[in-house]
């Protein structure tokens, strides 16, 4: 991807070296340093940790707002990757920033929080190991930078644009989210049954993938940002983060009722197709007859 020398953005969070009021002890990884990556695996790009975060600490999952005492500060200049994810996010903001202008509309820039191990948030304790996720509740999209590397060496999904196609993702479900897209969701989770929330689950899961195509297309015409091989590296990403691919590593057999984000050929299909079409009404997943 050809990122150096654009525009960073001014909404980059960085709580990663304490001292920022946080007040969690430091240490990464706390308590959840046990739970093996398949399980982990589940979760990454969740929407909202508060089912995991709620099963983990027996608190319900209630929402539960935490107050950040000072104001994160931004990265230092010399931290590449931070830079990388800062300059992605900038992207994020141009695109869609234009595109609601198109429609009328006025975006407003999620933060995102770059941190390590743990962290407070408005949808409860954020932890690494549940990989980058969004938070509706404060509009910020979290991540642990060490999932890059996890995602290189454990998911085998490397490269730069699939990096940036996290963010992007994540991005997406706070693009949901500013649509009332979220809200009318979580609506009908309350009445579903678990299969049926799972299913829900997948389409905001694959909108938010074609919602990263969009930014793609977007990002391409605009910038040309992408390079040989960089949308590959995207494709193979969204395929190794499946819930097929994931399931048949974590326990050999896949259960697709219990999917939440969508098969690898389903996460692909859908972010290709924001991609070429480069329009937020070709995504929509929860009007399609097949995913
Ligand atoms: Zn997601």
């Amino acid at each position: 991807m050809k990122w150096e020398g654009n525009r960073e953005s001014d909404n980059v969070e960085d709580a990663r070296t304490g001292g920022g009021g946080f007040g969690l002890g430091g240490g990464r990884g706390i308590g959840l340093g046990t739970v093996a990556i398949a399980l982990v695996a589940g979760w990454i790009f969740g929407i909202n940790p508060l089912t995991i975060l709620g099963a983990l600490d027996g608190s319900g999952g209630a929402p539960m707002v935490q107050q950040q005492q000072a104001p994160a500060a931004r990265p230092p200049p010399e931290d590449k990757l931070a830079r990388f994810v800062s300059t992605v996010l900038a992207d994020t903001e141009d695109v869609w920033r234009e595109q609601f202008a198109q429609a009328g509309g006025t975006y407003r820039d999620p933060k995102l929080v770059l941190f390590r191990g743990a962290v407070p948030t408005a949808c409860g304790q954020g932890a690494s190991a549940m990989g980058p996720f969004y938070c509706p509740g404060d509009q910020k999209v979290y991540i642990d930078l060490d999932f890059y590397e996890t995602m290189r060496t454990r998911l085998g999904a490397p490269g730069d644009f699939a990096q940036a196609y996290v963010i992007a993702h994540e991005v997406g479900h706070h693009v949901q989210n500013l649509l009332g897209i979220t809200d009318k969701v979580d609506t009908m989770r309350g009445r579903a049954s678990e299969v049926q929330r799972n299913a829900l689950s997948v389409r905001l899961e694959l909108q938010a993938d074609c919602f990263a195509g969009v930014w793609a297309h977007h990002a391409q015409a605009a910038r040309q940002v992408l390079e040989a091989g960089d949308v590959e590296e995207a494709l193979n990403a969204a395929t190794q983060i499946g819930d097929d691919t994931l399931q048949r590593k974590a326990q050999g057999t896949i259960v697709p009722e219990s999917f939440t984000h969508g098969s690898g050929a389903q996460r692909v299909a859908w972010f290709r197709r924001g991609l070429e079409g480069g329009s937020l009404q070709q995504c929509n997943t929860f009007e399609a007859r097949k995913l």
